[in-house]
């Protein structure tokens, strides 16, 4: 176990009960900033960490020389995206991670005795705008919970035949378009496009989508490239990996339906994607891995697990806020239950020599449970529509309307410990 996850390690700042950031999480993220007393010197964007509500600025650490221990370049925490900084390695990542432990823990008085200090690198989450973490180069989303498949299939296609032949044998998936990876927070328009009516098979109309969704998903950040021609063990995976955020795979179900044969998504998939700000450390879930489900038939040798302890217990929830009302859950998941593990998806995308680099984003696919109310998205929680939501004050919904508002939150929970990742949110603005 690594040092730093001790559930006993506590911190002379405050954090609050359930509380998605203790001491023995600290994420990475990125905060921009303008003016003001915020962050360091010059306007820009400053790399940060969080423990409660408390935003920790890097950069003004760095300047401070409180990271003097670790071979870092001047600048580093000075970028736009993390990438250049994932760039320097795994040891000098948790080095970093392991020195703001340390400097954060209650019998440290190194920076907790320093005013000056605490003046410029502390501050308030809620004074502080979050942007997107990592430049993604490529994003590519996987297909690989066996409930959401089944129930997809059954939906569009067969229900005895729910699954495709190679579902069972290889981690499915397409490869998305990063230019519309949002942050937490940015709101989007309804998309348009072609869609069949109701009874049709083949006269599309062009219009609003009306069969708008969300998919519940989670997704890793690369963090160490590879070279075009090489691949990944499933042995060696997670030393690719930098972390996990939260992720909304905004689907137009009636978009997606039409185009999706012979090529998968298009136009249905590629207006809009919402990731959450932190990206949680694999270390810091290293408490929390578990069990994956068992497979059957066997997979190729290349895909085989290094061990049987390839998920991560990681609890998820969608909460949906319609215009004026409070929010409601209306989705409770757990990460551990996805089919193909991380290892088996970074191998599977890189046995043909196909090269991956850092910021790279690969998401899990809709994590759906075995129970109606583990489905991640709305076309299995309505079952296409046929049963609606009942919202309080008896508001339904059978996909999602403008201004609605979907908020994605996670956390692992295990000995008294709770890592949390935040809030992938976003509100469905009108088509323009
Ligand atoms: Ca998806």
């Amino acid at each position: 176990m690594f040092q730093e996850n001790n559930p006993a390690l506590t911190s002379w700042l405050d954090v609050p009960e359930n509380n998605d950031f203790p001491i023995q999480n600290l994420p990475f993220g990125i905060a921009k900033y303008e003016k003001g007393p915020l962050l360091s010197k010059r306007p820009g964007y400053q790399a940060v960490s969080i423990i409660g509500d408390n935003v920790i600025g890097l950069a003004v650490l760095h300047e401070l020389d409180y990271f003097r221990d670790i071979q870092l370049p001047e600048g580093i925490f000075e970028k736009e995206y993390l990438n250049e900084f994932i760039d320097l390695g795994q040891p000098v990542w948790r080095a970093v991670r392991k020195r703001l432990s340390e400097l954060l823990r209650k019998d440290n008085h190194e920076l907790c005795n320093n005013k000056e200090a605490l003046k410029r690198c502390l501050y308030n989450v809620h004074d502080v705008v979050l942007t997107l973490p990592v430049k993604i180069g490529d994003y590519t989303d996987f297909y690989s919970s066996r409930e959401h498949a089944t129930n997809v299939g059954s939906m569009f296609r067969d229900p005895k035949n729910a699954l495709m032949p190679n579902w069972l044998h290889l981690p499915v998936a397409y490869h998305g378009r990063a230019s519309s990876i949002f942050v937490s927070g940015a709101n989007f328009h309804r998309p348009k496009g072609q869609m069949l009516l109701p009874g049709t098979t083949d006269k599309p109309v062009f219009g609003e989508t009306k069969a708008l969704d969300f998919e519940l998903e989670m997704a890793f950040v690369i963090g160490k490239s590879t070279k075009p021609g090489e691949s990944v063990s499933t042995h060696d995976a997670r030393k690719h990996i930098f972390g996990f955020t939260l992720f909304n795979d905004w689907s137009a179900r009636d978009i997606q339906r039409w185009e999706y044969v012979p090529l998968g998504p298009f136009l249905g998939k590629n207006f809009a994607s919402t990731m959450s700000p932190w990206i949680v450390t694999l270390d810091a879930l290293e408490p929390f891995i578990t069990t994956a489900p068992k497979q059957e038939p066997d997979v190729l040798p290349y895909l085989r697990r290094p061990d049987s302890n390839g998920a991560f217990d990681i609890n998820l929830e969608v909460w949906l806020q319609t215009t004026g009302k409070e929010e409601t859950k209306i989705c409770m998941s757990n990460f551990k239950y996805m089919y193909w593990t991380i290892d088996q998806q970074l191998s599977h995308h890189t046995i043909n020599g196909c090269n991956i680099n850092i910021g790279d984003l690969m998401a899990s696919g809709t994590i759906s449970g075995p129970t109606p109310d583990s489905y991640g998205s709305m076309l299995e929680l309505t079952w296409n529509g046929s049963k609606p939501l009942i919202l309080p004050g008896g508001l339904q919904r059978k996909f999602l309307e403008d201004g609605d508002k979907v908020i994605i939150r996670g956390y692992s929970q295990k000995d008294g410990l709770r890592i949390g990742f935040g809030e992938a949110k976003a509100i469905v603005l009108p088509a323009v």
